[in-house]
């Protein structure tokens, strides 16, 4: 039996689905947030709202079901998969496409948003001199750019270095990174000339940059699925070629932004909005680049393959089969850079 047809173990639980019902709009969570500390669930849309209502009248962000004060909200990815289970088990709670539509435009929390630090800082007098250390961010008590933090203020997380700023909807570079939704510090302080201290982190620049303005000197390791084989294929034909890996990137992402190869399979978030000028983090640019050097090779004219490569014939799941990640013979004597021609294995 192939490895790929290994049957999944599955544990069932039983669910009352009034358990799995928003609050504010009484249907199933739909895009399900979890606010802190008090841990209720919302849907992200009907959250969203209720956050941008307490922001317009400045008052402090209470959980609508419990009235705790919110210092934390996420989506909650785990809770997704059951709301779809829950859908998928019971079609009678579907909501309609058009209330799907409306909730979607309303819903604002992309990654998690830290509310009030909890700490002094919100509770000091608004004239007492800012103290940094009790400071979320460093634009709290000192103004960059025409803004300065204050007590409504919501700053986002940055995931690299764990540092907070405030969430700007109007900031002139991007606070999260387009491709999986994370919010990043690097190029928001950098446009504001903000350097960071040991009480406040602040990442570099090179952190959250747009695909142009990206260098690759060597092939990440995650390009053709982590296949160190096929790796050495593509950095052999690069050299018969004499091309660097930066030159042909710079030609692939053209080639993609001039819609010459598709981008539903670029395994990003937002794929049809990436073009060159895109914020990615390092992560999202990987993959990237994978795709790209997926593209490279699957287009490349035979001649340039090392001997080696052109003897060996196509794996049946091709990029998709999971042999080449135990199997070392397998992962070398077959080629894995090519479309799948086996059922089971998506594309
Ligand atoms: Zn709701
Ligand atoms: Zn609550
Ligand atoms: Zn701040
Ligand atoms: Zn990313
Ligand atoms: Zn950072
Ligand atoms: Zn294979």
């Amino acid at each position: 039996m192939p490895a790929e047809e290994i049957c999944k173990k599955q544990l069932q639980i039983v669910l009352d689905p009034e358990h799995t019902k928003c609050s504010i709009c009484l249907s199933v969570w739909h895009d399900v947030v979890t606010v802190a500390p008090c841990l209720h669930n919302f849907c992200n849309g009907c959250f969203s709202e209720w956050l941008k209502q307490c922001q317009e009248k400045h008052s402090s962000i209470l959980c609508p079901q419990c009235r705790a004060v919110v210092q934390f909200v996420g989506r909650n990815h785990f809770l997704h998969n059951i709301e779809e289970d829950i859908l998928q088990a019971d079609s009678t709670l579907r909501r309609s496409s058009e209330d799907i539509v409306l909730l979607d435009s309303h819903a604002s929390i992309k990654s998690p948003l830290v509310i009030s630090s909890g700490r002094k800082f919100s509770r000091k007098r608004a004239r007492a001199p800012p103290d940094e250390e009790n400071a979320p961010c460093p634009q709290c008590g000192n103004e960059y750019a025409g803004f300065q933090c204050n007590q409504s203020t919501i700053h986002l997380q940055c995931q690299t270095c764990g540092g907070m700023m405030p969430s700007r909807s109007n900031a002139s570079v991007p606070q999260h990174c387009l491709g999986c939704d994370r919010a990043f510090c690097g190029a928001y302080w950098h446009s504001l000339g903000v350097t960071g201290t040991d009480i406040h982190p602040v990442c570099s620049r090179e952190i959250l940059k747009p695909i142009t303005e990206r260098s690759v000197s060597r092939i990440p390791f995650l390009v053709h699925e982590k296949n160190r084989h096929e790796q050495d294929i593509t950095e052999k034909c690069l050299r018969q070629m004499g091309r660097s890996l930066q030159d042909v990137l710079s030609e692939w992402v053209t080639k993609m932004n001039n819609r010459e190869i598709g981008k539903t399979r670029l395994p990003l978030n937002h794929s049809e909005m990436i073009n060159p000028q895109t914020y990615v983090c390092n992560e999202c640019y990987d993959k990237l680049v994978s795709f790209l050097l997926y593209w490279f090779r699957v287009t490349l004219p035979k001649h340039y393959l090392p001997p080696e490569a052109l003897q060996r014939q196509d794996c049946w799941y091709g990029s998709a089969c999971r042999t080449q990640h135990h199997n070392e013979e397998h992962a070398r004597k077959r080629n894995h850079v090519c479309r799948p021609t086996r059922g089971g294995a998506h594309m």
